[in-house]
């Protein structure tokens, strides 16, 4: 799945499998599926592409796509944490995309983010380190990237909307 057709061809039969369907906006849906092919490229497995990731596959399991939480968020919300998978009803009315809350508990992201700092390194996969994380400053959506995304999948603003984050 390291390219974009392979990582398409593999959300869309998963989202088939499990009654899903994928963001209706196509340039959300690619930037979404570049951000899983360059974590695939960089991690050697396809991490959520709206959360930062440690690099150590044990502590990233959980966010690897489709996350964990991602049934429970469609069936609460509607959708993903990043969007890229929606309900029939959202899929017929994309207004109802929103940015939903964090559903990862603080103490994995505080243990992956101890890892990432961690000098033991040896289960991690060093592909040029973790990419940044982007705020959306109008709707507070995340995507870990190296560049911020052309446009919020949530409220649509604009590449300059979005600020580096810096987790507590
Ligand atoms: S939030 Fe969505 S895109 Fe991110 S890992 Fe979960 S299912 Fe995949």
């Amino acid at each position: 799945m390291t390219t974009e057709e392979g990582m398409t061809e593999y959300v869309k039969r998963d989202a088939e499998d499990n009654g899903y369907y994928l963001i209706p906006d196509r340039d959300m849906l690619e930037d979404l599926i570049d951000g899983l092919v360059t974590n695939q490229k960089r991690y050697g497995y396809p991490s959520c592409p709206c959360r930062p990731a440690s690099g150590v596959k044990t502590y990233d399991s959980d966010i690897i796509c489709p996350c964990e939480y991602r049934d429970i968020d469609v069936e609460e919300y509607g959708m993903c944490y990043c969007g890229l998978f929606v309900s029939k009803e959202v899929k017929e009315d994309p207004s109802k995309l929103t940015s939903i809350p964090e559903r990862r508990p603080s103490e994995i992201i505080d243990a992956a983010a101890d890892a990432d700092k961690s000098n033991d390194k040896t289960e991690k996969v060093e592909k040029g380190g973790s990419p940044p994380v982007w705020r959306c400053t109008v709707c507070g959506y995340l995507a870990s990237r190296d560049t911020p995304p052309p446009i919020c999948p949530i409220c649509k603003a604009k590449a300059e909307r979005f600020e580096k984050f810096e987790f507590g």
